[in-house]
């Protein structure tokens, strides 16, 4: 698995690295849109993962960042601590950077980099967190999963300048194989909930491009409005996602359309995905699968967040009986999951043809595993 990265980093370097990581992509199981919102998600960690190859650079070369990838093969050469390149090396340079404010690097540190991945970029299975944790672990591997999470973060937050929230670094640095994590966006607490099922990932082919960012903004900017306004009647509201689900009626009253119905979905979201963690936990498998279903109707007619694409694909789903399916990924395309049994051989077929039926394409279905989190690779 690490073998495309060491190899990448010898040819492009003349010589062996001195140190390998990886880190694996993501999906989220449920709690779509509580994120930002303060509220909890449960992604698992999956088979697809990014690895780094690291060494050092050339002597005089002090403060040389040179960065490689399979996908982009051509090499980046930049002074990691005076520019930010303006591609995908700015990951890179900020694991660095922020490794440097940990003293985890020396400052005057020249680092070769290769990249190699088989996680597809841009396909919601969150690519982007997976370089970063690659990068900070193979950098910095004594550091603790959180710490990781933490520098990766903020390489894409505060360097890359992505407005992302702490979910996906969180998952790809704590992920465990056969667990799905419950984490909490507010209090940042999380908890390992056994996760053996069998779940299949549908790619719809549908991108989600502008359109998907510019309807998350405006879904960010409803959820503000909604929570100004709700503070008039609860002043400590710091976040939508806290405004406790009994209280549904009252917010009800409090709030027009559309903030309306992007705030219940926000709350019984919430809700919903607290009390699937339980059903997990319980091993209750069937009732965890129709809250999937629940999810995705709350996604689709009260925050408006899905597309033909992804309804054709959940209503066959549940058509052919699958225990749960919805969108993951914020929406407006990308992909969709599907819990099935362990013995269902039925449904990705079903799927196939009803997707097929109605828009004369494949949609590519996949299985996904529970897997591991960033760990340290053999060089
Ligand atoms: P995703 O949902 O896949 O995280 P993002 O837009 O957040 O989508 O991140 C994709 C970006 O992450 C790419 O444009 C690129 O800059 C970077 N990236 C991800 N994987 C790789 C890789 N293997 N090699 C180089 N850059 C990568
Ligand atoms: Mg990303």
């Amino acid at each position: 698995m690490p073998r495309p990265a060491i190899d990448l980093f010898h040819e492009t370097f003349g010589s062996p690295p001195r140190a390998a990581a990886s880190a694996p992509g993501r999906v989220n199981l449920i709690g779509e849109h509580t994120d930002y919102n303060g509220g909890p998600v449960l992604p698992i960690a999956i088979a697809q993962r990014t690895t780094a190859a690291i060494g050092p650079g050339a002597a005089g070369e002090s403060g040389v960042l040179e960065a490689v990838s399979t996908r982009y093969r051509n090499v980046v050469r930049i002074k990691w601590q005076e520019e930010l390149p303006k591609g995908w090396a700015a990951y890179v340079a900020g694991v660095l950077r922020e490794l440097w404010a940990l003293e985890g690097v020396p400052p005057d540190g020249a680092v070769r980099v290769a990249i190699a991945s088989d996680l597809p970029v841009g396909a919601g299975l969150s690519s982007s967190a997976a370089l970063a944790v690659a990068a900070a672990k193979a950098l910095a591997p004594s550091l603790k999963p959180r710490q990781i999470a933490g520098v990766a973060f903020r390489a894409e937050h505060d360097h890359v300048g992505v407005r992302c929230g702490v979910m996906d670094q969180t998952i790809a640095a704590l992920g465990k194989r056969d667990h799905a994590l419950l984490f909490e966006c507010a209090s940042l607490a999380a908890t390992q909930i056994p996760f053996g099922a069998r779940l299949l990932l549908v790619d719809t082919g549908k991108r989600h491009d502008l359109s998907a960012g510019k309807g998350l903004n405006e879904r960010r900017a409803e959820c503000e409005e909604a929570v100004k306004r709700l503070k008039v009647e609860l002043p400590e509201l710091r976040w939508l996602a806290s405004w406790p689900a009994e209280w549904l009626p009252r917010l009800k009253r409090a709030l027009g359309e559309p903030l309306r119905s992007r705030a219940v979905h926000v709350v019984s979201e919430t809700a919903r995905t607290r009390f699937a963690a339980q059903l997990l936990q319980q091993g209750k498998l069937k009732q965890f699968g129709k809250l999937l279903y629940e999810s995705h109707e709350s996604c689709r007619r009260l925050y408006e967040c899905s597309s033909p694409e992804l309804d054709t694909v959940v209503a066959a789903a549940k058509r052919a009986g699958a225990l749960g399916a919805r969108l993951t990924g914020a929406g407006w395309g990308g992909a969709a999951i599907v819990l099935v049994g362990k013995n269902d051989n039925e449904t990705a077929p079903a799927i196939q043809r009803a997707f097929e039926r109605a828009y004369g394409r494949t949609a590519p279905i996949s299985e996904v595993q529970a897997s591991a989190g960033a760990h340290t690779e053999r060089v």
